[in-house]
């Protein structure tokens, strides 16, 4: 075979049993080739190879990274409520705020420690809460108003007008010079019944000089209320008594001139004017 450009070589294909045979006329130039044309297929099908696969894993990791980022923003979603929703939960829970701390300078006003929400700022502006304490500060928060509520002598022993009020008065028995009126009465007829004003525990019940038949009832933060000229005491001594207890009856025993309540509140020993607690503002 000679290597000028016109020389063309024939390739004999002679079957196994050497019956049948095929020539081929080829330019000799591809037979010399014919390595490197193997060389550049094998090259080309390993390249196409690489591809399909370095495209598939490109497909699969956009993959992975789709559904990761999904449920990146689904957690988000759920940890962020609507803004409205947050904003309508903030305004209520001023309200709340504010009427509490209402209740609580009420209270504060009848002598009892005031309770603090977190004040100053107050429970809601405490943005270092959790959503669990804010509610929890705020379950706290009630309850010791409600206790202060239930143990604060509060409202009406009797529910009737006033014909005395605290302080300095003429004598009623008309011996010349004025007198202190340590409480305030209250319009009844012999037998209507007399309630507490406040949880508390009896610590006197029986007679005591110009109060007559009387009841003395200790409550929270030395508080005592004094219910005087009752006709009949139904309670005893060392006796728990809650708020709106019947614990007697009017009547007109001791130091009186006529069917009526004689109505005290004492703070710390001292009388104290009872019109502040018959109510809560
Ligand atoms: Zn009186």
């Amino acid at each position: 075979m000679s290597k000028s450009k016109r020389d063309i070589s024939t390739v004999i294909i002679v079957s196994r049993d050497q019956q049948q045979s095929r020539s081929l006329r080829i330019p000799t130039k591809h037979i010399y080739r014919l390595k490197h044309y193997i060389a550049f297929v094998v090259l080309l099908i390993v390249s196409l190879s690489c591809a399909v696969f370095y495209l598939h894993r490109q497909n699969q990791h956009h993959e992975e990274e789709r559904q990761r980022l999904l449920r990146q923003v689904l957690s988000l979603k759920q940890q962020i409520p609507e803004p409205d929703t947050v904003n309508r939960a903030q305004v209520y829970i001023q309200g709340i705020e504010a009427k509490l701390k209402k209740i609580n300078s009420y209270l504060t006003k009848r002598g009892l420690k005031g309770f603090s929400v977190k004040s100053v700022g107050g429970v809601a502006a405490d943005t270092s809460l959790s959503e669990e304490e804010l509610y929890s500060s705020y379950d706290d928060y009630l309850a010791r108003v409600l206790t202060g509520v239930a143990f604060t002598p509060m409202g009406y022993p009797k529910v009737s007008d006033l014909t005395s009020f605290f302080g300095y008065r003429g004598d009623p028995f008309d011996s010349g010079r004025g007198e202190f009126h340590p409480g305030i009465d209250f319009r009844g007829h012999r037998g209507d019944k007399v309630t507490c004003t406040a949880n508390g525990t009896v610590i006197s019940a029986g007679w005591m000089g110009g109060y007559g038949n009387c009841i003395r009832i200790r409550h929270a933060n030395n508080y005592e209320t004094l219910y005087g000229h009752l006709s009949k005491i139904n309670v005893k001594v060392g006796q728990k008594v809650k708020v709106g207890d019947k614990i007697g009856a009017i009547g007109s025993t001791g130091r009186s001139t006529g069917n009526h309540l004689h109505y005290e509140v004492r703070k710390n020993g001292k009388a104290v004017n009872p019109i502040s607690y018959l109510r809560l503002n």
